[in-house]
């Protein structure tokens, strides 16, 4: 028996993006996922089929409109956690 690991959703994290994404307290996640704004919805919307990854200590989740399947991107800042 093989256990296959892929669910519905397949998220493609790279190594620090993961590592950023388990530092998001995980009740606050799903509100990240769903307040990403779309530019066609002009809203904001649930991103879907998301992938992730770091930039400059931040973490960018970039992924569909789970309305209009169109491209959005989220930027999760978790650089502002240093002290000033
Ligand atoms: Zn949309």
């Amino acid at each position: 028996m093989s256990k296959d690991e892929n669910s519905m959703s397949a998220k493609i994290f790279s190594l620090q993006a993961e590592l950023l994404w388990e530092s998001v307290p995980p009740a606050v996640r799903p509100t990240l996922l769903c307040n990403v704004w779309c530019g066609q919805c002009r809203t904001e919307v649930e991103i879907v089929d998301y992938a992730g990854k770091e930039k400059a200590g931040d973490l960018i989740l970039e992924g569909r409109c789970a309305v209009c399947a169109g491209r959005v991107a989220r930027l999760i800042e978790t650089s502002d956690r240093r002290p000033p």
